[in-house]
Parts: structure tokens; C-alpha cells; sequence
């Protein structure tokens, strides 16, 4: 990952999706927006308690970095549901003119609409396909992991868009790392066939899990680049639930131009 600063703003970069111009993207650490503390400061979450005005003001300072694009975010649910925006369906939805639309992953092929997911620990998993021009952003917290929502939205790439996962380009975005992700109640809460990612202290190692579902989708590794940045290590620059239980969301961002 890339680290770049731009007026007060602080993101960061996937060098995977670097070389496409056609794309705008971005992970927004929580550096430079309006709220206050807990939520200091670019919380782009309006159902943590933050002020509703404050929150959109911190959304528009991400558009306006986004080239002024629509940024459109999920009623995020921790399921599956795979949320589809094409410019050939004639009703292309608007956040402008709708409630958030429920689900946990979006994909697109519509110029100008940015993809938006919220994430304070969970992992935000942008998907670029350069050669049909689709991309995706998903919100995989540890109950998406175990459902392999991942996979589900490559497997919505292939039969909505036709992409080819091998020339699909992965990028995972700062989340709960291996350092930090103990689950004292895995027996109840993590599937069995998922214990190999787990260390003798139970903390499970949520970036491999996502890796490894990428790649059994059909992703080549050499596509797939991890930001391998902890959260909860590395709360100066994003929110973690973990840490901070009231806390503010970080945006992953990506857009077609
Ligand atoms: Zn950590």
C-alpha cells in the first residue's frame, strides 16, 4: 500500500491498481475530516452516534477527493447479499433518491458511482477487473469471512459482467490482523474447517482466510495485495471497534471515472 496526503486527507493506495487510469480508489485513514472525539475525525458511520450533519460533511470531503463522484454506501448487515449497479438495467439506483440499499458488497460497472463500505476492523475487499471495467467493494467482517462473502461477489462478477477472476485485481484493505483477532468463543462462532487459521492463543488470521477465498475463486496470488496493516495496532490512523467501542467508520472507496 501506498500512503499519499492530499490537502488534510491521509489514504492510502492498492500499487496493484496504481497503473489503471481508468479507476479513482482509496482507503481514508481517519486523519483530516470534522468530527469530534470519539469520532474523531473522518467517521463516515451515521448510525454510531456521531452527528448526522458532521457525518455527511466528512462523506463530501471524501467525494470531493473522489473527483466530486457520487459515493454510494450499503445499509451494511454482516450477510451476503451482493448488491449489482449496471448502466444497461434502466433503473440505476441513487443514494441521492433512496434509503441506503441493504447488503455487504456492491458491484458495478457505472462511471461516476463510487463504491463505498464502512469498516472499523472488518475487512474492505476492493475488486478491479480492467479488462470488462467492473469493480467491486465488499464489507467482510468475520461472519462475512465464514460465508465467504468474498467469493459470492466473484462469483456475481463472473454471471452478472462475465469477468474472468484470473484477470481480476484483489485489494484488502486495514482490518483486524492475526496480532489481535482472538475469538475466546470460536468453538461456537467459527466453522470447524476454519480452525487451521487459528494460533495456539485462538486468534485467527482473517487476511489469509480472505486470501485463500480469492484464490479458490480463481484469483491468481500475484493479483492479490494485502495492506497487512492491523487496526486495533494502528488506531492513530484508523477506527477500531476493538479498541474503542464507541468509535468511528473508515471508508474504502472505489470508482469507476
Ligand atoms: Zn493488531
Amino acid at each position: 500500500m501506498i500512503v499519499s496526503q492530499k490537502n488534510s486527507l491521509c489514504y492510502f493506495t492498492f500499487s496493484k491498481f496504481v497503473p489503471f487510469s481508468g479507476i479513482r480508489h482509496g482507503i481514508f485513514s481517519r486523519i483530516g475530516g470534522f468530527s469530534q472525539i470519539p469520532f474523531h475525525s473522518l467517521n463516515a458511520g451515521l448510525s454510531v452516534g456521531d452527528s448526522p450533519d458532521v457525518v455527511m460533511q466528512n462523506r463530501t470531503a471524501i467525494s470531493e477527493h473522489m473527483g466530486g463522484a457520487e459515493l454510494v454506501f450499503l445499509h451494511q448487515t454482516h450477510d451476503t447479499h451482493v448488491v449489482i449497479f449496471d448502466k444497461n438495467e434502466p433503473v440505476v439506483p441513487s443514494s441521492k433518491t433512496l434509503p441506503p440499499i441493504s447488503g455487504d458488497a456492491m458491484v458495478s460497472n457505472v462511471p461516476g458511482k463510487t463504491l463505498a463500505i464502512q469498516v472499523a476492523d472488518c475487512q474492505a475487499v476492493q475488486l478491479f477487473d480492467p479488462v470488462k471495467k467492473v469493480i467491486a467493494n465488499v464489507h467482510s467482517g468475520w461472519r462475512g469471512s465464514i460465508q465467504n462473502i468474498v467469493g459470492k461477489c466473484v462469483e456475481n462478477m463472473k454471471t452478472h459482467f462475465n469477468c474472468r477472476p484470473e484477470e481480476i485485481i484483489a485489494g484488502v484493505s486495514p482490518s483486524l490482523g492475526p496480532c489481535c483477532s482472538e475469538f475466546i468463543h470460536y468453538k461456537t462462532e467459527i466453522p470447524e474447517h476454519f480452525w487451521p487459521y487459528k494460533d495456539p492463543r485462538h486468534h485467527f488470521n482473517f487476511w489469509r482466510i480472505t486470501s485463500d477465498q480469492l484464490k479458490d475463486s480463481g484469483l491468481p496470488p500475484e493479483n492479490i495485495e494485502l495492506s497487512n496493516l492491523c487496526t486495533k495496532c494502528n488506531d492513530h490512523l484508523f477506527f477500531s471497534y476493538r479498541q474503542t467501542k464507541q468509535t468511528g467508520r473508515f471508508v474504502s472507496a472505489i470508482g469507476l471515472k
